[in-house]
This record gives structure tokens, sequence and C-alpha cells, in this order.
């Protein structure tokens, strides 16, 4: 039952409102009043399609999508947008450029920790005699030589006319986020994006992966993105669902690319079929599609992002003062650069023979989950996804005064 749940700050799959779970159980038994449970309804009933246009359009108003942009749904989760953005973009290059020989094509990686990497390692697989350009390698701007920070604009090196350029907005490893102060020095270098050959500043091919950020906050120039892509499994729902932001001219037909020479896309990876289909060319994941639709309704209901932005903006200050009140007293230590820090994943060490154990277990004793650090970099991590509350931050901090009390003792 729900009072035997515990505090979960794990950094994915997370937590969901309980009050969206106790609603779920109810579309389990008979999804909108069709007599049929959300799990057994076929996704061609007129109950499901309408409902997939409402989860359309909680995305559309809430993160203000403009019309030049659709909203796509499917699976396979951020790994699977790994592969088909380096997939339709070439497509889209070979069709814009026919003329250009593959070896002269360029797909620019902005590498600030261990996700934008792996998506780089996946264009190199994927990408035949085109070169993957690292524009930049935030390892090459740290002491220690890990993802540790954003790093400073006049590092970044773009090549003239790359067929996508990429970044990943919060790094979930690594607990390095791009600041969305605009004038900030971590925040993405829009400015000095290369022009494309069409010379229109909105036909960027800018591609973004924001799992682990979406919708916890606005998404700023939205608008000149090509692909905005999240796995629902954060913020906004249960895994088994991506949601793509795609701008139309990167909806492109990808067999008529591939008789120009581009490489083949499956059917499933492909924009185009996703598009012509209103995300339903095959069987959905209905269930995660239903419970993120209850989960956006309620965001929309507590007054969207705007609501979110603060709450959020508050919970990080909170939890970054513990690990600066914890630094203080030799106990923890930060890290990630200030100014690069996550909103979202908060990572540090636990100074001290035995004490990173002693901080996970009596986190546990006290009711708390999920705070051990990814198994490749160790650490705490504390996650502060959308459905984590004040009250949980309240929990955590007196767990933390109590722990350090003791460690200093
Ligand atoms: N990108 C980021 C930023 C992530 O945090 C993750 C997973 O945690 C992925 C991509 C991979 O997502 P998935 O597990 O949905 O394939």
């Amino acid at each position: 039952n729900s009072s035997s749940r515990v505090i979960n700050f794990g950094a994915g799959p997370s937590a969901l409102p309980l009050s969206v779970l106790e609603q779920a159980t109810q579309g389990l038994l008979n999804f909108s009043n069709s007599g049929i449970g959300i799990a057994e309804i076929s996704h061609r009933s007129k109950e499901f399609t309408s409902f997939v246009t409402k989860l359309e359009s909680l995305i559309r108003t809430q993160l203000d999508v403009p019309p030049t942009h659709s909203i796509l749904f499917t699976q396979g989760g951020g790994s699977n947008q790994f592969s088909a953005v380096v997939l339709n973009m070439l497509a889209r290059y070979k069709l814009l450029h026919p003329e250009v020989k593959d070896e002269d094509i360029s797909m620019d990686y902005v590498v600030t920790g261990s996700w934008s990497k792996k998506a780089a390692e996946e264009a190199r697989r994927l990408g035949g005699k085109s070169k993957v350009n690292i524009t930049v390698d935030s390892r090459d701007h740290s002491a220690s030589k890990v993802f540790d920070n954003i790093p400073p604009h006049e590092s970044y090196k773009f090549s003239q006319d790359p067929a996508l350029i990429y970044y990943c907005e919060n790094e979930t490893v690594d607990g390095v986020e791009f600041s969305h102060e605009g004038n900030s020095a971590s925040s993405f270098p829009y400015h000095l994006l290369p022009k494309s050959k069409e010379e229109s500043p909105a036909l960027i091919p800018l591609v973004a992966d924001y799992s682990s950020s979406f919708m916890c906050r606005p998404i700023p120039r939205l608008a000149d993105h090509a692909i905005i892509y999240a796995g629902a499994q954060k913020n906004i729902g249960p895994a088994g669902l991506t949601v793509i932001i795609v701008r139309q001219d990167c909806i492109v037909d990808v067999d008529a690319a591939a008789k120009l020479g581009a490489s083949p896309v499956p059917i499933m990876l492909s924009y185009k079929t996703l598009a012509d289909s209103k995300s339903l060319y095959n069987t959905p994941s209905v269930f995660a599609m239903y419970l993120t639709g209850l989960v956006l309704e309620r965001m929309k209901e507590k007054g969207g992002l705007k609501y979110y932005e603060e709450l959020n903006r508050k919970k990080a200050e909170r939890v970054y003062g513990l690990l600066k009140e914890g630094e203080e007293k030799g106990v923890f230590k930060r890290k990630v650069n200030a100014g690069s820090e996550s909103w979202m994943n908060v990572v540090f060490d636990v100074l001290g023979e035995g004490a990173e154990k002693r901080f996970l277990d009596g986190a546990e004793k006290d009711g708390m989950k999920g705070l051990k650090g990814h198994r490749s970099v160790g650490g705490i991590r504390v996650s502060l996804y959308n459905a984590v509350t004040e009250e949980d931050i309240d929990h955590l901090e007196k767990y933390i005064h109590q722990f350090l009390q003791a460690e200093t003792a």
C-alpha cells in the first residue's frame, strides 16, 4: 500500500506522483469509460486515438512548441534516438546536397558527459564514410580529465556545414547541465552555430537530448532546434515512451535519400513513418502513454512549466546549499565545477573511510532510496525530477544535518 512507499531519489525510472498512480489503477480497469482497461484496449479505438491527440497538445501547449515542429511518439528510449537522429539527418543532408561526397559530410558532437559520448560513438558506427567531428570534449577542460564542466564558448569548433549538431542538455551520470541563463559562460553557444548553406538560421540542424531534463523548465531557443527528444522515464512518465519534437524539414523521405546513396533507414526509425501515421504505425506503448498523459495533466493543473521551473530551482538550490555545508565541514566534495551543475542530478563524494556506505545505509534506514551514484563514476547522486517534492527535500535536509554532525563529532 502507499504508506509503505519510500522517498525515491533515483536517476530513472524515477518517482511518479502518488495521485497519478492511484488514478492509473482506475484506467487499468476501465479506460475513458470504454469498459476496457488501458492495457487491453485497441490503439485504434476512438478513445485511445483521441487520447493521443490530447497527449500531443499537453506537451505542445506547456512547452510552447511552434507549428513548425511535429511531436512524435515512439519506443526504444533515448538510445534508439542516438541511431535515429544520425540516419534521418544524413538522409536529409543527402536530399539537400546530393553532390557532396560522403567523406566530406560531417556530424558535429558536443561531448559533455557519458551520454553525449555514447551518442557520438553511435554516429561513428552508423555514419559510414561521413565524419564525426567532436566539436568539444569537456574532459579536455577538466583538471582531472573527467566530465565535470561545460566548456568555455571559445573552445567549440563547429564544422562549416554539418549534417547535424548534437548536444545533451543534462548529463544524467555526470551531473553536468547547460545553464539557461542566456549570457552565462556555461550556456549553450547558440551565437556560434554555423549558418547552414540555406543561410536561414531557422534551418540549423541542431539536435538535443533532453532525456533527463524534459519538461522540468522551459526549453530555451526551442524553435531553433531541428530535433529535441526525451525518454519519458525521468520527469513525465514510465519507461517505454520516447517523445520527439521534430522540425518539419527534418521529416524526410528516407527512401528517396537511399536511392541517392544514403543508408537505408529501418521503417520504425524513420520520422516520416511516425509523422505520417500520427505515431500509430504499429502498436505503441499504450500504458506508458496513458500514465504520461496523467502526469502532464497534473502538471498543467499545478501551473505548468512556470510552476515546475520555480519548484525545481528551489529544490536544486537547497540541495546545493547542503552540499556546500558538507564541504565546509570537510565531509562532502563536489564533483562538478561551479556554474555547470545540473538541476536534476546533484553529484558529490562523501569523504573518509567507509563514509559513503554510512551515508547510503543511513539514508535507506531513514526511508530514502536511489542515492547511489552511477556505477561508472561512484559517489552520491541525488536526482530531483518533477515528482520529488519540497517535503522530500525537508526529509533529506534533516538527514544530512544529522549525518554531518555524526561525521564531525
Ligand atoms: N540520454 C540521457 C541524458 C539519459 O539520461 C539516458 C538514460 O538515462 C539516455 C540517453 C538513454 O536513455 P534510454 O535508457 O531511454 O535509452
